[in-house]
């Protein structure tokens, strides 16, 4: 089944998405087949049947070189030669600029020719045109011709669009 990964830079907010998408569609969580790592959780999107991969959060400030290294290491192994894999939604706190390990993340996917699909989370914090601004900023580092999503997991805002999305993605 079609496979939509989940990354982001720790406290960008994805459990709080996760949860909230949850309210909407049951998300039903896989334990991991034997073997596969045990950092990666598997949630089946029901009764679509497409799956989300939730990847581990990378790149806290503090984080050592090495835990990044290990992150990159598991990112790689999940990523290389995974043909059920569809796209990356790569959450993006909105009330930050491009963070350089955000463009490192998003720069390595698109350069294994996979999607990227940018959300914009925290959306209920800045004004609205920083969050316009911040969007016309994403859209031409990742060259797309549709501006990143705006998800609060706060308000449900953007919460149809993102569903649509992933769905879309997932060749639903
Ligand atoms: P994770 O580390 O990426 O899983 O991030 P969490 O979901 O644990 O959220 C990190 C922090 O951001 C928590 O303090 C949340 O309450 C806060 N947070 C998450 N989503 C939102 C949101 O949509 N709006 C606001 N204002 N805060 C949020």
């Amino acid at each position: 089944a079609p496979q939509i990964a989940l990354a982001g830079r720790s406290n960008v907010g994805k459990s709080s998405l996760v949860n909230r998408l949850a309210g909407r569609k049951a998300l039903a969580k896989i334990s991991s087949k034997p073997g596969k790592t045990r950092s990666l959780n598997y949630y089946r999107v029901d009764p679509d049947g497409y799956y989300l991969v939730d990847l581990p959060g990378y790149g806290y400030a503090k984080c050592s070189k090495q835990e990044r290294i290990k992150w990159a290491k598991l990112i790689e192994a999940y990523i290389t030669g995974n043909t059920h894999l569809k796209a990356v939604a790569v959450l993006l706190d909105a009330r930050l600029s491009p963070q350089k390990l955000d463009l490192e993340l998003t720069g390595y996917v698109r350069g294994l020719s996979i999607p990227v699909i940018p959300v914009l989370t925290k959306a209920d914090k800045p004004k609205q045109r920083e969050l316009a601004q911040l969007q016309k900023q994403w859209q031409d580092i990742l060259q797309q011709d549709r501006p990143p999503l705006l998800f609060s997991s706060k308000t449900g805002k953007g919460e149809e669009k993102l569903w649509a999305r992933l769905g879309e993605y997932a060749g639903l």
